[in-house]
């Protein structure tokens, strides 16, 4: 088989590829999750949203409790902010929850609460790119639509065994074409899904069960025991380390202040500890703390940094205290809980409540 530079086949290997594809799925591919249940769009979108960068498992709780409380676009999009947030506590990857939120708000605005059922007009709404948008036309309407997400990319890079790391654009593009080849006419619904499901149970990223795989027979990396090799990993970058201390709050009815933080930039819309600068910043308390405590120093990895965390424990003499701070509230950690929390913020108040019980 000839490949250009980008590794691309020219003419690629699959016959019967998508029927292949299909009789697996007939008998393993996944039917029961909450989300494939009276499929609708809506349901398809959030799932979708929800499953970027996070594993099934993990989202089933997450989802469930969303749809109980947000069980149409029109109820999320009339939502506020913060509660939409708080359902997101603990998923990360917070704009995801914020595009949601605002796309609810142009779908009710502009569609009239109907998904629009188009690729470009799906992609054209916030946080929907051209996979979220052909999972939502296929899955939910059995319309053609081709997906690449994370685990169809991993199947069609190694049974193509396609070179290079796929956020390279030529490579990206590569893996686009060959998924578009691939997609059937017919059935996409299943197609699609299955795709997923070969890509999260068969084709995993460290320990492929290649011999219950329905494409092993020309798969190429499988051929050559290279599948290790496939997607190419992106290039290894030093994260830059910042640094933050978190003042956390106590008053004698062992409430915690905590405050909003703006909706742009990191960890927007939720809510945190105030951060200063070193403790003799916490002028903003009044009266002073009279006790205060450093916590240890723990990292918290985002995609592009990692944050040095230094918490540090200021105990009032009182039941309240004046804090000169916009958009912040003395809350029990109980109800703290219930909020949209970064997960640091999580992290320490269970610290907390430990502390409190010991
Ligand atoms: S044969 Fe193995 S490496 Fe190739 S697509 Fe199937 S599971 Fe993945």
């Amino acid at each position: 088989m000839q490949q250009d530079k980008t590794g691309l086949s020219q003419s690629l290997n699959n016959a019967n590829f998508a029927d292949r594809v299909l009789t697996w799925f007939e008998d393993h591919g996944r039917k029961h999750l909450p989300w494939q249940q009276n499929v609708t769009p809506y349901k398809v979108w959030v799932s979708e949203i929800m499953l970027q960068q996070t594993q099934v498992a993990t989202v089933i709780p997450y989802f469930e409790r969303f749809m109980a409380s947000f069980p149409t676009v029109e109820s999320l999009s009339e939502a506020s902010l913060d509660e939409v947030l708080a359902h997101w506590t603990g998923l990360g990857y917070y704009a995801r929850a914020r595009n949601l939120h605002k796309a609810a708000q142009q779908v009710c605005q502009q569609y009239n609460g109907v998904f629009p059922t188009t690729v470009e007009q799906l992609e054209a709404l916030p946080g929907i790119g051209r996979s979220t948008a052909g999972a939502i036309i296929s899955l939910s309407l059995n319309q053609r639509a081709t997906i690449l997400d994370g685990n169809v990319k991993r199947v069609l890079a190694r049974h193509q065994a396609l070179e290079g790391w796929p956020g390279v654009s030529k490579v990206h593009k590569a893996l686009w074409d060959i998924a578009d080849q691939f997609t059937p006419t017919d059935n996409c619904k299943a197609y699609n899904q299955a795709m997923m499901d070969l890509g999260a149970t068969i084709c995993t990223r460290s320990s492929p069960s290649c011999l219950l795989c329905p494409v092993s027979t020309d798969c190429i990396a499988r051929a050559a025991n290279t599948w290790q090799n496939y997607p190419s990993k992106k290039p290894k970058t030093i994260k830059p380390i910042r640094t933050s201390t978190f003042a956390i709050l106590r008053n004698t009815q062992d409430e915690v202040y905590l405050i909003r933080r703006p909706e742009q930039g990191i960890w927007g819309g939720l809510w945190c500890f105030p951060e200063i600068d070193k403790p003799e910043d916490i002028h903003f308390i009044s009266p002073p703390a009279h006790k205060t405590e450093t916590l240890p120093v723990f990292r918290h990895t985002f995609s592009h940094f990692h944050l040095d965390i230094e918490p540090i424990v200021f105990t009032m003499s009182r039941s309240t205290a004046e804090v000169r701070e916009d958009s912040g509230a003395w809350v029990s950690i109980e109800d703290a809980m219930l909020k949209g929390l970064a997960a640091p913020v999580v992290n320490l108040l269970k610290q907390l409540q430990t502390r409190a019980r010991s």
